[in-house]
């Protein structure tokens, strides 16, 4: 039967977002855990209904790169949506934990220079496959785009599978979320900034910018010199705290190359008309170990012109994707029980 509420048990809670918090809870006349992400939304009781309607789109969605779906129910004023609960958590705080772990560790060992990422790449690449996975499944089978592709929407568990969450099945609920910023976010494609219609090729850049994020354990339109304090997270991954750091009295968050500090209207502005970031940069001593092909995917990834980008699919078939002859060290599973 339909999942209901007074079923759910809550054990903890996962995280917290711009729209809303996820708790991990216990179904428990199944014993099942789940992830119950709760969204405050802002909408008519008609509204919420053709919401719940659009998010039942999720339940036919069969894919091992994308969560599955539980349900999910209106709990006024919150729409809650119930999903497979990952155990490993999301992108962004796996590699922000990484990051910290390894300044420790840097400091005690005396350490200056580390010559791997807080991910490693041979590990982003094949997250990176598996995201591609997920993005072809949806455009393919379902007929949607992502629209949110970003490290706190990857998830990961101990099996070593990536699957990916909050994906735009629901118009109605993108229009409904009461945030603080309405659709403006720092993944956000040069076009879509430019209020161009979106494609699955925004889905691609907002790839392209979360891989370099992952490969170099900050995002890439924040300058290194501003991640020293340990309180802070490595990099901002919102608006949110892009806005907060720029305030603060420090350099605030420059551009590789660049100088000054940005604000979120600026850094739009840079999206815009400077060149795309890159994988392999002097500002990133460890990046210059990255191979060709790596930088040449994140290169094809963030084309400004999104007809010269590539699609999932196209991107699949590049040979950084392809892994025959790799001898790669880690795979997901080895690497996920480490965290
Ligand atoms: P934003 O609101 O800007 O999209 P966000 O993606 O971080 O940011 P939420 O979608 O509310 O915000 O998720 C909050 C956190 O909950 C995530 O960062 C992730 O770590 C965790 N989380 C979300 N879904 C799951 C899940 N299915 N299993 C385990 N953890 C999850
Ligand atoms: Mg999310």
């Amino acid at each position: 039967g339909p999942l209901q509420e007074c079923e759910l048990r809550n054990l903890a809670e996962l995280g917290m977002g711009n729209g809303g918090s996820v708790m991990k809870v216990e179904h428990v006349p199944s014993g099942v855990i789940m992830a119950k992400k709760i969204v405050l939304i802002d909408a008519k009781p008609s509204v919420r209904k053709q919401i719940l309607r659009e998010l039942h789109i999720m339940h036919s969605c069969s894919s091992p790169y994308i969560v599955s779906s539980f349900g999910a129910f209106i709990s006024e004023p919150n729409i809650c949506i119930c999903m497979e609960f990952m155990d490993k958590g999301s992108f962004d705080s796996i590699y922000k934990s990484i990051g910290r772990y390894k300044s420790n560790a840097q400091r005690t060992s005396g350490v200056e220079e580390s010559t791997e990422g807080p991910i490693p790449i041979c590990i982003v690449r094949q997250a990176v496959k598996r995201v591609l996975g997920g993005l072809v499944y949806l455009y393919e089978a379902m007929g949607v785009l992502h629209r949110d592709i970003k490290p706190s929407n990857i998830l990961l568990n101990s099996e070593g599978q990536v699957k990916l969450c909050d994906f735009g099945v629901s118009g109605e609920l993108e229009n409904s979320v009461a945030k603080t910023f309405v659709g403006t976010s720092v993944y956000m494609s040069p076009e879509r900034i430019q209020g161009s219609d979106y494609s699955i090729k925004s889905d691609v850049w907002s790839l392209g910018i979360t891989l370099i994020e992952l490969a170099h354990g900050c995002f890439p339109f924040s300058d290194t010199e501003v991640d020293e304090s340990p309180s802070d997270s490595a990099a901002p991954s919102a608006t949110l705290s892009l806005t907060r750091r720029s305030q603060r009295k420090s350099k605030g968050v420059s551009v590789h190359g660049g100088v000054g500090t940005l604000s979120i209207l600026e850094l739009m502005h840079h999206i815009v008309r400077e060149p795309p970031p890159v994988l392999i940069t002097p500002s990133i001593p460890h990046s210059k170990d990255f191979a060709g092909e790596a930088a040449q995917f994140v290169d094809y990834c963030l084309r400004k012109d999104p007809n010269e980008r590539p699609s999932p699919r196209e991107l699949l078939g590049m040979s950084w994707m392809d892994d025959e002859g790799r001898d790669e060290e880690m795979d997901l599973r080895k690497w996920a029980v480490t965290l």
